[in-house]
């Protein structure tokens, strides 16, 4: 492709995105496919020619837009809601153009140097301390891999040089969570071979949050038997209801046995940004290491995590593996990503960050979680106003737990709850089959409980009435049932 091809459909594929973006609310939110209907239409063998952009591009409009699921469209409230924004993808167009490896200060002094100043710039958006230095990772799931492998390396047992199999003199090593930590914690605890009992999880409260007691009890007890309490990851904003665990408790439970905390923000910690919400996170001053994703909440496209510790060095003895062929002169002098993790080469994500900061200033972004924050409290509000409709957690934030609960006479506990979960699942899928409005689900309790996320930079009021109205609507038609 010369430059000026690529000039040609570059300019093209720009006015596409725009486009894609006035026309998106006529859009279904969820694809409105069937599994396996892409795949049918694709040739099952790669083109033995090269094909021309133009019918790339058609074969795009045919083909696979009807098979997206529109995360961008405002009225995604499913999972959490996040969004990209327009200079967030023009970060994303360069980083394909420029196409580092930033694995070595030298393959990449601008994405290694950018990603530093970048990251203390947010750092001190969120209000953390100074003590803190950050790593851009994927996803907030291989940050906090990342975190527990530095806690591990801190536990002085020579895991990095013996392993952990066939070792008799090693303990079971412990990490605690609350019951409603991501599964993405447990999943870190099995890829580093510590295994599922080497995860305790502890009970919540009535609000969903760690029970700090339980954790103190949970972890002398583990000691009584021999084993290795080594790191406690807190949820500042759970994924199920965005409850925020006391870490302001934790932390001198976790500092009496010498142990790693590791606070899990990915969502929650973007809202910090914000001066009146930045209490989120009260006790991370003492934390080891934290995790938050501006791709979640900070108008980043996917994917950007950034891990924030206090111990890059155990970060870099866990890691740092320099053969002889990615030696450099500078070595010693500058820091290279390579060191800090399971990959080699990285890619360019400083660059979306560093112009989405710009762009929107930290009042912008400020001003758009606040908003979000706004909306679903409103919601919240209205749920709370109806008589057929309950809330089912609070809402410290931007996500909204609540279900229909319409009451018929004479009805058992039993029997109600059934038909309750039974009522709001139909209800969701009666809401998403519109297209109109994406929800998701979680279990609170044991209840069905729907979630609405807000996190969408063009979300409006709007939105928000139409999908209660959308929901009113299905709860009128269902609700007999
Ligand atoms: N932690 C929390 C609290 C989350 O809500 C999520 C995803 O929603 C994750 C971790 C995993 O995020 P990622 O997709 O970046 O791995």
């Amino acid at each position: 492709m010369d430059t000026q091809e690529f000039r040609r459909v570059g300019h093209e594929l720009v006015d596409w995105i725009a486009d894609y973006f006035d026309r998106i609310e006529d859009l279904p939110v969820l694809a409105a496919i069937e599994p396996g209907d892409l795949k049918s239409q694709l040739p099952a063998s790669p083109p033995q020619h090269g094909e021309p952009m133009e019918k790339i591009i058609s074969d795009l409009n045919r083909l696979i837009v009807p098979a997206l699921t529109h995360w961008s469209h405002p009225s995604f409230f499913a999972y959490f809601a996040t969004s990209t924004s327009g200079p967030g993808i023009l970060g994303e167009l360069l980083t394909a153009a420029f196409d580092n490896k930033a694995m070595l200060w030298r393959t990449s002094p601008a994405s290694t140097e950018l990603e530093d100043v970048t990251l203390d710039w947010l750092r001190q958006m969120m209000g953390l301390d100074a003590g803190m230095t950050g790593i851009i990772y994927d996803t907030a799931s291989v940050s906090s891999m990342h975190a527990i492998a530095a806690a591990r390396e801190g536990v002085e047992q020579r895991i990095r040089e013996e392993g952990m199999s066939g070792r008799p003199d090693l303990p079971l090593l412990r990490v605690y969570v609350s019951e409603q930590a991501h599964s993405s914690i447990e999943k870190g605890v099995i890829t580093l071979g510590l295994g599922q009992r080497g995860l305790r999880k502890i009970p919540t409260d009535g609000e969903f949050r760690m029970d700090p007691k339980a954790l103190a009890a949970a972890i002398e007890e583990d000691k009584r038997n021999g084993y290795l309490p080594f790191c406690i990851v807190a949820t500042v904003g759970t994924t199920s209801t965005s409850s925020i665990d006391p870490v302001r408790e934790i932390i001198p439970i976790g500092e009496k046995h010498a142990m790693w905390l590791h606070v899990d923000a990915a969502y929650a910690g973007s809202a910090a940004v914000v001066p009146e919400l930045r209490n989120i996170l009260a006790g991370c001053e003492r934390a080891d290491s934290i995790v938050v994703n501006p791709h979640k909440w900070l108008f980043t496209p996917f994917d950007l995590s950034v891990l924030y510790t206090r111990h890059m060095d155990l970060l870099r003895r866990a890691f740092s593996l320099v053969p002889e062929y990615l030696r450099t002169p500078e070595q010693e002098n500058v820091r290279s990503g390579s060191d800090y993790g399971i990959q080699l080469g990285r890619r360019f994500r400083a660059l979306k960050l560093w112009m989405v900061m710009r762009y929107f200033g930290h009042e912008g972004l400020a001003a758009r979680i606040r908003e979000h924050c706004r909306l679903a409290k409103q919601f919240a509000s209205w749920v709370d106003a109806s008589p057929d409709w309950e809330l089912m957690a609070p809402t410290p934030l931007a996500l909204v737990c609540f279900r229909a609960a319409p009451n018929v006479d004479g009805e058992t506990d039993e029997i109600r709850a059934k038909r309750l979960d039974a009522l709001n699942e139909a209800i969701m899928h009666g809401v998403n089959a519109t297209g109109k409005a994406l929800l998701s689900h979680t279990k609170l309790n044991d209840k069905l409980t729907l979630r609405l996320s807000i996190g969408n930079i063009r979300t409006t009021e709007k939105h928000v009435e139409q999908v209660w109205q959308l929901l009113n609507k299905q709860l009128d038609t269902l609700g007999q049932c």
